[in-house]
């Protein structure tokens, strides 16, 4: 054997750990407390293999034991799960607000606070964020030792990198970077693209779903196509823009310039402007079927469903409609089956139509998950 190949070896052996070590955690994130026996079984590795790779992941304080499993004979098995006492703090940023949220390593929102805080493109602005970030961590006592890092989602277009902002008029950011968060916030930042981030969230932890499309229904129309649980981005990190599909020719004028977007017809602004801007009341007066939210209701549904059956006869796969409209279609979603149903050219029912799980925060929430999934991932 030539040292080269000694060398390849070992860096093919240093990679296999890797990946057993990773396999090994990946299996424990997705499940309840387990023995090391059905690890080695489910994972088809031998059994001391898997024991080492515990005892690593157990020095790093990645996982945990919980107690012993019930004796079938000789030795009582250890349960075994993961350590899901890590942190991560996400931010919605929106043209008026400013959403927190921190998650554990799990996925599960443990508090979250949302504060009026325009958004402006000066230092003061940036530095006031960094502030929020600041009390909102103090106020949670979580050790800053164990916190992965702040997931930062804009209302715009990104880079490839994610490093800057090629395109934003929802708030004033066009040419903007992670580095002027960075500045006043002592974490690792990233930036994600709102709908995105809100699609992520939606579909972390369903294994079983694959493909979604995740229509957001919020104050602007986006979404995000998931596609074997990726987003596909597009060329120009552009896809999923659905609120600039031309819904009605030569219709009303969208803020992008453009007549006739989806937008106009469909963005939560339409039902919330006949409640000074609460879409929780629009639903409230709905409810009592109360003019002119009715009629409001009726021609919205009209477009939205439009929307609804075109991505479909698209993606051909789930639809989950979300955002601040969508978190309140809950109710109404049996109607919206059958009314999709009637426009589908294939299907009698509209199964395929889903109301978003996260009814608050889903943006904020899948932007602190893009630090999660990264430690997941090189573990
Ligand atoms: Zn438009």
């Amino acid at each position: 054997m030539k040292v080269g190949d000694k060398m390849i070896n070992r860096v093919n052996s240093m990679e296999v750990r890797k990946i057993n070590r990773n396999a090994i955690y990946k299996f424990l994130y997705k499940r309840d407390p387990i023995s090391i026996q059905e690890i080695a079984q489910s994972l088809n590795m031998s059994l001391p293999t898997v024991t080492q790779n515990i005892k690593e992941l157990q020095e790093r304080d990645l996982i945990i034991e919980t107690g012993l499993f019930e004796s079938t004979g000789g030795r009582k098995a250890k349960a075994i799960t993961f350590n899901s006492q890590k942190y991560a703090i996400g931010l919605d940023i929106t043209r008026n607000h400013v959403g927190i949220v921190l998650i554990d390593l799990s996925g599960k929102l443990l508090k979250n606070v949302r504060k009026q805080y325009p958004f402006v493109n000066s230092k003061e602005y940036f530095q006031g964020v960094g502030n929020l970030v600041k009390e909102f961590i103090d106020e949670s006592t979580i050790e800053s030792s164990k916190i992965l890092g702040v997931g930062i989602a804009l209302p715009a277009i990104l880079s490839a990198d994610k490093q800057t902002v090629n395109y934003a008029t929802v708030i004033d950011f066009q040419g903007g970077s992670v580095k002027e968060f960075c500045e006043f916030i002592p974490y690792p930042c990233i930036l994600s693209n709102d709908a995105n981030a809100a699609g992520v969230a939606e579909l972390w932890n369903e294994d079983d779903i694959q493909n979604v499309v995740y229509l957001s229904l919020n104050n602007s129309v986006g979404g995000s196509i998931i596609i074997g649980k990726n987003i596909f981005s597009g060329q120009n990190q552009r896809s999923g823009e659905f609120g600039h599909m031309t819904i009605v020719q030569d219709g009303r004028t969208c803020y992008c310039g453009q007549k006739g977007c989806v937008d106009v017809y469909c963005s939560a602004k339409i039902l919330s402007d006949s409640t000074n801007g609460s879409i929780a009341e629009f639903f409230r007066l709905l409810k009592l079927n109360n003019e002119p939210q009715k009629t409001l209701w009726d021609e919205y549904l009209s477009h939205l469903v439009v929307v609804i059956n075109n991505l479909r006869m698209l993606y051909d796969c789930n639809v989950i409609i979300g955002g601040y409209a969508g978190a309140y279609m809950d109710e109404y979603i049996e109607e919206l089956r059958e009314l999709v149903s009637k426009r589908n050219s294939f299907e009698v029912d509209g199964k395929y139509l889903h109301v978003c799980k996260y009814k608050l925060e889903a943006t904020a929430v899948g932007a602190a998950l893009q630090h999660v999934e990264n430690f997941i991932n090189n573990i």
